[in-house]
Formats: structure tokens, sequence, C-alpha cells
């Protein structure tokens, strides 16, 4: 029996919405056998495979690294998830688009830090002067909003992918 090649990314998000995956419970026993985590936070690959069949995307797109790597996983994925709302609407990272990044980060870094020392250069990716929802930056094929999504909801596309139904025909909100 082939196995789902399945992938899970998280960009900028809490980590909440893989808590939700992580919620699925003892049906993650069950759908084990047929599937086959290639990419996830919580296993110990650094790079992201070709030919994933599903990837669940965490996290709204904040940096020029986040961007490349939700471009990257666009281009090596069958399917892709907005898992959650951060990655449908922007959410939470997106309460900062109103404001000037360099305003901002002079705020939190230097006029409320002790020490004054600035913001961060060294091992930080610089921010996109918006953070944005991932349907702003490459195609998605199914939107799963909620913060985080019920596991209900993880359950219900997984379960359709593995039968081999069109995510379209979920009751899911589905954009673009
Ligand atoms: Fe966290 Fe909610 Fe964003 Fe998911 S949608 S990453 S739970 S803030």
């Amino acid at each position: 029996m082939k196995r789902l090649r399945l992938a899970t990314i998280w960009l900028d998000g809490c980590s909440g919405c893989h808590m939700s995956f992580l919620d699925m419970d003892e049906l993650l026993l069950e759908l084990a056998p047929r599937l086959e985590l290639a990419y996830s936070p919580l296993v110990d690959r650094k790079e992201f495979p070709e030919q994933v069949d599903l990837a669940l995307l965490e996290g709204a797109v904040s940096t020029p690294e986040d961007e490349a790597k939700a471009r990257l996983v666009r281009a090596r994925s069958h399917l892709v998830v907005a898992l959650g709302d951060c990655a449908c609407n922007g959410n939470l990272p997106a309460m900062r688009n109103r404001l000037d990044n360099a305003e901002l980060l002079d705020l939190v870094y230097r006029q409320q830090a002790e020490g004054e020392a600035g913001p961060p250069t060294r091992n930080v990716p610089p921010l996109l002067p918006h953070s944005l929802p991932l349907h702003r930056v490459i195609d998605v094929d199914l939107f799963l909003p909620g913060c985080p999504p019920p596991a209900a909801a993880i359950v219900r596309a997984l379960t359709a992918v593995l039968e081999g139904r069109e995510l379209s025909e979920l009751p899911t909100l589905k954009f673009g």
C-alpha cells in the first residue's frame, strides 16, 4: 500500500495549530500506517523533500525566509493546506501590519528594553513590510480556519486525501 507523503510546516505561527494535529490522539495511530511523515517540526529533517503529497502549513508569511519556504513547499507538494487563521488570514502576526516596522522594533528593543541594545541584526531574518496570509504568496488548495483549527477538521482533510476525494468537496473555506 502506497503511503501518503505528508509534511507539516510552521512559518510565523505559535505552534498551536500543530498541537491540534496532535490532538487527533488515537486516530493518529490509526492513520499512521497510511502516512509517511516526510517533513515536520515533529521529526528531525532539515531539507524539505521532493514529491510531497500533502503539506499542512501553519502560520503567516512574515519574512523573506518564510516566503522562500512557502514557495519551496508549493513547488514540491501536490496539495497545500493553509492550517489555521494565521495562514488563512494573517491573524496575530498581521496585527503589526498597521505599524511601521522600524518604529515598532525600536520601541520593543530600545525604548522598552533594558540595556537599549536595539533590534537584533544577526541570525534573525528581517521582517517583510507586512505579514501575509499564505494565499497572497502561493496557491492554496484548502483553508482550515480556526485558532487553532479543530482536530476534526484536520482529520476530515486527511481522510479525504487518503480516500482520493477532492478537497474542494469539503465544507471549509476555499479561496482563489
Ligand atoms: Fe497559533 Fe492560532 Fe496562529 Fe494557529 S492560528 S499558529 S493556534 S495563533
